[in-house]
């Protein structure tokens, strides 16, 4: 984001799929941002797996032992914690977790509904029905495309082939978290996929873009 010259500080809400590093260790800086730039308005909300603020207190105090009972109070800290279909009401958003299947951790995507509009993430996991669930409940859906062919945790690029074939016509599939192996190959199979930078605007008549 400060490549992009985005405000960090300006995020208020953030989903966790699963406790990853790739996926969870940010949350220390976004933490320290929040808590020591000054603002009359501090909130960050991190909706996140089972044992959330657990794993965030190891990791902040980790990072500088002892400052997690005042960073979590001075950040503006909420933790909502997830299971399978539970539904969060924020900031004008309704956010859907839905149970996936990542290696030997709990792991969810989310269903990011506003003004009608869904868009879906799947965070990291194999094909299951949960990833099914959200493509099929998103009209927009960003899934773990991780290597050319499926891993034992994570779906590929020829998974990813499928299911844009199979919802075609309800969602626009897209792929993230990849590697340079399943980047070229999606390329060179002709797909289009975000870059950094991109921004899909939700407004209140359900405009959908992409704007790079
Ligand atoms: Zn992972
Ligand atoms: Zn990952």
């Amino acid at each position: 984001m400060r490549a992009l010259d985005l405000d960090v500080f300006a995020v208020e809400l953030c989903l966790i799929t699963h406790f990853h590093a790739d996926h969870f260790f940010d949350l220390v800086i976004l933490l320290l941002e929040k808590r020591f730039k000054k603002s009359d308005n501090k909130r960050i909300i991190v909706i996140a797996p089972p044992g959330a603020e657990e794993n965030m207190k190891q990791l902040v105090n980790l990072a500088y032992p002892g400052i997690w009972q005042r960073t979590k109070a001075e950040s503006g800290l909420e933790i909502i914690e997830v299971d399978d279909g539970k539904v969060v009401d924020k900031l004008g958003y309704q956010i859907t977790a839905y149970r996936v299947e990542h290696e030997d951790i709990e792991a969810f995507g989310y269903v990011v509904e506003k003004s009608g509009y869904k868009a879906g993430f799947t965070g990291d996991s194999v094909l299951c029905s949960g990833i099914e669930q959200i493509i099929k409940q998103s009209n927009i859906a960003f899934i773990d495309t991780s290597f050319i062919d499926d891993t034992s945790g994570h779906m590929g690029a020829k998974t990813y082939q499928k299911l844009v074939k199979r919802y075609r016509q309800t969602c626009q599939v897209l792929p993230t978290h990849m590697s340079d192996d399943a980047r070229e190959y999606l390329i060179n199979e002709g797909y289009d996929m975000a870059v950094d930078g991109d921004n899909l605007i939700i407004d209140k008549n359900v405009i959908k873009e992409s704007e790079r």
